[in-house]
């Protein structure tokens, strides 16, 4: 293992980002800068996660030794996907992508292992940090984020803080109902966002429309849909106008349930782009008590690289 000491007021993190498929970790400053990175693929079924993770920091260590003569460390602060018992730093729970990750004891392994402080949270949780220190939600005190990828994850920042509920739970903004009769979702509940708002339910649902319409086309994906609604397709119009309407319906309950100022909407889906932001505007308008919608925005997400392995490191200016 690399050498590196312990020092609370080091200026540098080791920020770590887990997901289905990469671990990105990252040397990373307050300011959010990188100075070194690696990722490496998750290996997820194949290899345990959490001695990936770990190897992950051992090469950071080892390729930062090269660069940095003395390296000192504050801590380890990691973004992962799955939902995080926040207190205890383990997995509480994590999808079929990631077998056998939940139950992790993440924060106790990687702290014993490494002799660094580990602080954990939701990957979609540290996308907020992402966006009140370097993105939209600079000086903003009340924002939420929609991360619209292969699901829907959710973040809620009020008075300048992270919203983590009883245990770390809270911002699970996937899986509010936007149809109370709607399609059954994976969750188990019923009419849940993600079934129309994720980048695998566009994809979905394009297919079973123009299946009805007797087309198979068993390869659209999220790209091509959204590529045919600014072509002005009327398949495409149609499904992208239901993924607005649930997209709106959510954001319209979240306004009057927070009384935010600011929305911020990334993930692939939000590189629809322009044409999104547009009738998404309008549509949450037209949902939203008028007295609540002034002034809040609803923005892109940050566009930088590795914006999660960044706001995993930045917990620690928390
Ligand atoms: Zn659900």
């Amino acid at each position: 293992m690399g050498v590196y000491t312990y020092d609370p007021l080091a200026d540098y993190v080791i920020g770590v980002d887990v997901g289905g498929t990469k671990i990105n970790a990252g040397l990373v400053n307050a300011q959010g800068e990188v100075l070194c990175m690696v990722s490496l693929p998750t290996m997820a079924g194949e290899a345990r996660t959490v001695e990936r993770i770990e190897q992950v920091i051992r090469e950071l260590i080892a390729e930062c030794e090269g660069s940095i003569p003395s390296l000192c460390l504050k801590g380890i602060g990691v973004g992962s996907a799955g939902q995080i018992d926040w207190a205890r730093g383990s997995i509480r729970s994590a999808s079929e992508l990631i077998p056998g990750y939940a139950g992790t004891a993440l924060k106790d392994i990687l702290q014993e292992r490494f002799q660094l402080p580990v602080i954990i949270d939701n990957d979609v949780n540290v996308l907020a940090l992402t966006e009140k220190y370097l993105g939209a939600g600079q000086g903003v005190e009340h924002f939420l984020c929609l991360a619209l990828g292969t699901g829907v994850g959710g973040a809620l920042v009020v008075d300048g803080r992270l919203v983590h509920g009883a245990w770390g739970g809270g911002g699970e903004l996937g899986h509010i109902s936007v149809d109370f009769g709607g399609i059954p979702c994976l969750c188990g509940g019923i009419g849940c966002l993600e079934q129309y708002a994720s980048g695998t339910s566009i994809a979905r649902r394009m297919r079973e429309k123009l299946d009805h319409m007797g087309i198979v086309e068993e390869t659209v994906d999220t790209r091509e849909v959204f590529a045919r609604w600014h072509a002005g397709d009327e398949t495409a119009n149609e499904l992208m106008q239901e993924t607005v309407a649930a997209l709106g319906s959510a954001i319209a309950s979240l306004i009057h349930m927070c009384n935010p100022s600011l929305i911020v909407i990334g993930g692939g889906v939000a590189e629809a782009g322009d044409l999104l932001f547009e009738e998404l505007r309008k549509e949450v308008a037209r949902r939203t008590m008028p007295s609540m919608l002034g002034g809040v925005r609803i923005e892109p997400a940050y566009r930088g690289n590795w914006s999660g392995m960044i706001g995993a490191a930045l917990q620690w200016w928390e």
